[in-house]
């Protein structure tokens, strides 16, 4: 049977039911199956989905919309549970946002895939995205650049918006509908050109900057030193965080440079006062506060890893894993902190197929070497981010993402020893009809996996094009400090 994730285990018993057949739902107790699990028993009496919540019955209905697209339906008992607790997709909105539509059908393809989370990207250097009351101008300056200019990308046209209060909270049902949590995140402390352009005294030089219309790492980021810097951040995320009502909050704290504190008077005072030379402490130091102020409104904190590099973070904090050459996430995860998967060669769904071809992302094992048997479930999932600086359209973002957005939902879901990439790819293809229905268009089967000679030539004249070289050697090089 065509099934994306692949369940646990499918006992056929022969015989047939007419694709029709009545349908019960039952609340059963039965702890094996956890908060998620389910079990579908077809026979000719008709199809009973069980499960001991909600989440498990609509899970158990998302099979059974699969199973529906065969006339007929074997007799079978199907038992099925996540590997993982947390599957994410994460949807940059700040370099090129998507309308509410757009947004409800990625949505319905994570449903259909039995992800349980979506990880909102909606602040960054060229763009803030969320409605404010309280800081007018970061919709007034902040949301809008004077152009695009991404890679061999310029157009010299202006472009902005936000998302209101109204659309996030319809978002934010559509997925509560589904099962599926919205997880906002408020770049911290870098990437916040977007917001010192509508509040320069945020920043350590106090000057107006512009939005940003290029990718990569920018000099300008939140003034450490400065105390009105936390009373911003503590009264613009006491506006967001009523708009998202899920226990996960995410703060960023990725690609933070460190020129600008080290020549601001009030940075390096504050680093004195932290009994320390070592200026991501900084950011940790910052990081701690914003946690602790999250926590009274009882959420859960997520960061990239990078936050770990100035040292621990609260108990209970989640590092997000994209590129952690120092191995601080497999540290947290030994001293108890909780970590999800996005490993950046194999879980960007941003970079062409040249590059991370579908039988690279299918075949990564999110368990990282290092981390002890005792605290492997940390591990708590993974997540497959997708970013949008050169994804201005919709057909491009679900070609880029579709099928390796699939492929994490089932390494996210299915057990190790079911994962096989060809009989995925084959699943995959049985289920495509539901995505078109849904409106996604998924790359075509000759893209997914190019051969050598392809993936050389592809993946020089994506360099040569698009991504700086200044950016990526910044961004990894960050990795090593
Ligand atoms: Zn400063």
């Amino acid at each position: 049977m065509h099934i994306v994730p692949i369940p646990s285990r499918i006992t056929y018993y022969g015989g047939n039911v007419q694709h029709d057949a009545q349908v019960k739902k039952e609340k059963i107790t039965n702890a094996s199956l956890g908060n998620e699990g389910y079990i579908i028993r077809a026979s000719l009496n008709g199809i009973t989905l069980s499960a001991q919540t909600d989440a498990g019955l609509f899970y158990a209905e998302k099979t059974l919309e699969q199973l529906r697209c065969y006339s007929s339906i074997p007799c079978m008992v199907i038992e099925d549970k996540p590997r993982f607790a947390y599957r994410g997709f994460m949807l940059d909105s700040a370099r090129h946002m998507q309308t509410p539509d757009e947004i409800k059908k990625l949505i319905d393809a994570a449903a259909l895939l039995k992800f349980n989370t979506m990880h909102w990207h909606l602040s960054d250097d060229q763009g803030y995205r969320i409605e404010s009351k309280k800081f007018p101008l970061l919709n007034i300056k902040g949301s809008w650049r004077e152009s695009d200019d991404f890679g061999s990308m310029h157009t010299g046209v202006k472009y902005g918006g936000y998302y209101t209060h109204g659309e996030i909270s319809e978002i934010v049902r559509y997925c509560a509908e589904r099962h599926i949590e919205v997880v906002p995140e408020i770049d911290l402390p870098g990437h916040t050109t977007a917001i010192i352009s509508a509040y320069p005294y945020l920043s350590c030089r106090k000057e107006q900057i512009p939005v940003q219309t290029t990718q990569g790492i920018f000099d300008d980021v939140l003034c450490m030193g400065d105390s009105r810097t936390l009373e911003f951040v503590y009264e613009l995320l006491d506006e967001i965080v009523p708009l998202f009502p899920c226990e996960r909050f995410h703060i960023g704290g990725d690609e933070v440079k460190l020129n600008r504190w080290k020549e601001c008077p009030k940075c390096k005072e504050k680093l004195r006062s932290l009994r320390t030379d070592n200026f991501a402490a900084l950011q940790s130091d910052f990081t701690k506060k914003v946690i602790e102020h999250l926590k009274k409104h009882g959420k859960k904190v997520t960061v990239w890893n990078e936050s770990l590099a100035g040292g621990e973070l609260p108990e209970g904090t989640t590092a997000q894993m994209w590129m952690d050459r120092k191995k601080h996430s497999i540290a947290h995860a030994n001293r108890g902190g909780d970590v999800i998967i996005s490993d950046f060669y194999h879980y960007y769904c941003d970079y062409p197929y040249h590059m991370t071809p579908l039988k690279k992302t299918y075949n990564y094992d999110p368990i990282l070497k290092g981390i002890k048997p005792e605290a492997q479930s940390r591990v708590i999932g993974v997540e497959t981010p997708i970013w949008t600086e050169y994804i201005c359209d919709f057909d491009k973002l679900c070609y880029m993402f579709f099928p390796r957005f699939a492929a994490v939902a089932e390494i996210g879901w299915s057990e190790k020893d079911k994962l096989n990439c060809r009989n995925f790819e084959r699943r995959y293809k049985g289920i495509t009809p539901l995505l078109q229905k849904i409106g996604i268009k998924s790359a075509p089967a000759s893209h997914w996996n190019p051969t050598p000679i392809q993936r050389l030539a592809g993946t020089l004249g994506f360099f040569k094009d698009k991504v700086s070289f200044e950016a990526l050697s910044n961004s990894i090089n960050s990795q090593k400090n």
